[in-house]
């Protein structure tokens, strides 16, 4: 497996391409350009497309992608109802003074789903707390965990946002503080700034168990 990480340009997320067997973008970002010149540079389509929650941030580019790549869209079942339904309120089109993008989910994902690369495997964590239908994603050969917005290399995703819970982020929290503890996770892969270690998670958590 390698990972080619897409630094997000502006407000928008990051994306990372995975290339294993099948080829996984987790996030589409805002400028879905910059992404397909990433794929054509590595001379690869997109077969998923799993978005780690449903704020705009992550899936403005969700349209052009589809139609350049036509990969399966994967996201949380919460959050497969907000992105079908074009809930504003919930993706947050209205912050970033835009329209909710039209997107049709073709996996409606679980906690502990698997989804199959090939010789790579994702597996679905469900971590509610930033948005209801929040996931991370375990690679567990490579020990590398997509956070999305739940944990960056400094930090804690918010919680304060319509369907964020403090509560439910603390629970999230110590899901991946024990996945740390328990796998050795190698490498975080957030939703925005730089990449981490798996003990910035340790960091991180210990910092907002502290803050309670
Ligand atoms: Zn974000
Ligand atoms: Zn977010």
């Amino acid at each position: 497996m390698k990972v080619y990480p897409i630094p997000g340009r502006g407000y928008g997320s990051n994306s990372y391409i995975i290339s294993s067997d099948k080829t996984a973008l987790v996030d589409a970002g805002t400028d879905a350009g910059n992404i397909i010149k990433e794929t054509s540079k590595l001379n690869t389509g997109i077969d998923y497309l799993i978005l780690t929650h449903c704020h705009f941030d992550h899936v403005a580019a969700v349209p052009d992608l589809a139609e350049e790549h036509g990969p399966d869209i994967m996201a949380h079942e919460l959050a497969s109802v907000y992105l079908e339904k074009r809930d504003s309120g919930h993706i947050l089109s209205g912050l970033f003074n835009a329209e909710c993008p039209e997107i049709k989910v073709d996996v409606r994902l679980q906690h502990r789903d698997v989804i199959d690369l090939g010789e790579s495997k994702l597996e679905v964590i469900h971590t509610p707390g930033h948005s209801e239908g929040g996931i991370c994603l375990y690679e567990r050969d490579s020990g590398f965990l997509f956070t999305g917005d739940v944990v960056f290399k400094d930090g804690i995703g918010r919680s304060d946002l319509p369907g964020g819970s403090r509560d439910k982020l603390r629970s999230s929290l110590q899901t991946l503080h024990e996945l740390y503890l328990r796998e050795g996770v190698k490498r975080i892969c957030p939703g925005h700034g730089p990449l981490g270690e798996g003990r910035d998670i340790e960091k991180n958590t210990l910092m907002f168990f502290a803050g309670d």
